[in-house]
């Protein structure tokens, strides 16, 4: 029977089996072997093959290819954690401030995000707190380089109807360091959800699990009184977010406005355009068509 990932730890997996039962499931024996070398054999929006038993439990026989995933290193394990299988869009929710605006980590996640081939946008969630100029400089440059940026507050539901319109029937992975509000968010969507909100340290109790863990979440809600249906998968509390799969040398192609320049430079593939002369990065940088906010999110994800 086929099933689907809702959430799981390494060996015990949530799944949403096609008649309609969520069961407990395992991995049967040595299957999946061959993904030891991630952090997690699966993750939440994998598709499964799982024989139930007879006491409402299942075992999971095989694992169905992946459309995509999206990961990151997990630096505890030094292996790549797989935070969310077959996705149409990856969500990066920040906020003006409180948690401090970390434009880096948003830069990482559309960078990690490119090198999967996913689709990426920026939710600034709490737009109830007021903007500095800093983080009105960055939205302005994330959007002149044609990235979506919704502008949400989860309290008061301002800017919610535009989001949801444009994550309708789509299958979302929802990110950001703890406290932007993900939570929040949800249950403003789909109140029966009830997660816990509030200060992460308050949420979530040392050696849970909870903060390993994402969830797939089947929505359905309204937008001015018109039925929408779109799955989100929550990620887990995340800190620091390190890239996983992007070469320091190939980061550049996966920042829009950089990447038709790498190999222009006078020394190619070789340059580090940090200081050479005749680099075309540089010369962009420069003339302005490379910002210098970017350049230093390139600069702090090849150092
Ligand atoms: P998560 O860790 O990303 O799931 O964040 P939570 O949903 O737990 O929210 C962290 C804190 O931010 C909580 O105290 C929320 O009440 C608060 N919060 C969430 N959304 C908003 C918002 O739109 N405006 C303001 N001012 N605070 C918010
Ligand atoms: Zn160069």
């Amino acid at each position: 029977m086929r099933g689907l990932v809702l959430r799981g730890t390494n060996n015990i997996f949530n799944v949403a089996c096609e008649d309609g039962t969520e069961r407990l499931c395992t991995i049967k024996g040595k299957i999946l072997e061959q993904e030891t070398k991630y952090h997690n054999p699966m993750a939440p929006g994998d598709f499964v093959q799982v024989e139930p038993d007879a006491h409402g439990e299942a075992r999971i026989l095989s694992l169905e290819p992946r459309k995509n995933f999206f990961a990151r290193l997990n630096e505890k394990t030094s292996t790549p954690q797989i935070l969310a299988a077959n996705v149409d869009l990856v969500l990066c929710m920040t906020t003006p401030d409180t948690p401090p605006f970390r434009p880096i980590f948003v830069d990482r996640v559309l960078v990690q995000a490119a090198s999967q081939n996913i689709p990426a946008c920026i939710v600034m969630n709490k737009i109830d707190i007021v903007a500095s100029e800093k983080v009105r400089e960055h939205t302005a440059e994330w959007r002149r380089l044609k990235y979506s940026v919704f502008e949400i507050s989860a309290h008061s539901g301002e800017g919610i109807p535009e989001l949801l319109a444009a994550l309708a029937n789509k299958t979302v992975c929802l990110t950001g360091q703890s406290g932007v509000g993900k939570s929040s968010f949800l249950n403003g969507i789909a109140p029966d959800l009830k997660l816990m909100t509030g200060e992460v340290s308050a949420k979530y109790n040392k050696g849970s699990h909870t903060t390993t863990c994402g969830t797939f979440y089947r929505i359905k809600t309204y937008v001015n009184d018109s039925p929408i249906s779109l799955n989100i998968i929550d990620t887990p509390g995340i800190k620091n977010f390190s890239l996983y799969g992007v070469d320091k040398d190939a980061a550049a192609l996966y920042f829009p406005e950089m990447e038709t320049a790498v190999g222009k430079c006078k020394f190619g593939l070789s340059c580090s355009h940090k200081s050479e002369k005749s680099c075309e990065i540089l010369r962009r940088v420069q003339a302005g068509e490379i910002s210098r906010l970017r350049y230093e999110s390139w600069l702090n994800i090849t150092e």
